[in-house]
């Protein structure tokens, strides 16, 4: 073998071995989950599938008019880089351009019509914490969940003499935009990302 030969496995082995503990540290520096309250876009596939087809090339962001998708990259590495919706900062509007805009499928094509997203969005599911809304807990009247609801009286209700917010998850697509626009500076709705 000659002195050129050994040299380079030499550097093969140097290399592959930095490698390997860089990928640990970097394992270990990703290995965070996304917390349950940041969504998918709007058709996303189940999770597995999702992630299976996700190609991370940005484009469902680069379409987004309100700008509500991100691409953390300090996350686990199968889910680092790929779109998610921080609702709670800025939520999806329901334009379905990121759906036209994906190129593998991992965002399916929904008609941005209120009787279809109703039945083909589920983002996530709506949870409110009564003891921090102002219209469950009497600190001032409020009803700003119910006002920017797409489904008024169906996914969102007021009830009681309070005129309070309730919520029905079944008619909810989880768009996020009540908990966007929830005055509690810990909002007292959030989203639950669905499986
Ligand atoms: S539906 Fe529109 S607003 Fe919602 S995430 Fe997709 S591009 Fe953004
Ligand atoms: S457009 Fe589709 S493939 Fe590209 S990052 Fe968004 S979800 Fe992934
Ligand atoms: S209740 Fe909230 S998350 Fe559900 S559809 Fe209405 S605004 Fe969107």
């Amino acid at each position: 073998m000659s002195d050129g030969k050994k040299l380079t496995r030499r550097h093969l082995m140097g290399a592959v071995a930095a490698g390997v503990s860089l990928a640990a540290l970097g394992g270990a520096l990703r290995a965070r989950a996304a917390p349950s309250t940041w969504l998918r876009p709007p058709g996303a596939l189940p999770e597995d599938e999702f992630l299976a087809r996700c190609i991370r090339c940005f484009r469902c962001g680069e379409v987004c008019p309100p700008r509500c998708i991100e691409f953390p990259s300090s996350l686990a590495l199968a889910e680092s880089d790929t779109p998610y919706v921080i609702a709670t900062d800025i939520a999806c509007t329901l334009c379905m351009r990121c759906g036209d805009a994906c190129p593998t499928g991992a965002l399916v094509k929904i008609e941005p019509r209120l009787d279809v997203m109703a039945k083909q969005v589920k983002m996530g599911t709506p949870v409110l914490d009564k003891d921090t809304c102002f219209a469950w807990n009497r600190k001032q009247p409020c009803h700003l969940c119910f006002d920017v609801c797409p489904w008024q009286n169906q996914a969102v209700r007021l009830v009681t003499d309070r005129l309070a917010p309730e919520f029905i998850d079944d008619k909810c697509v989880g768009c996020g935009l009540c908990s966007e626009a929830c005055p509690v500076e810990e909002k007292s709705i959030r989203i639950e990302r669905a499986p």
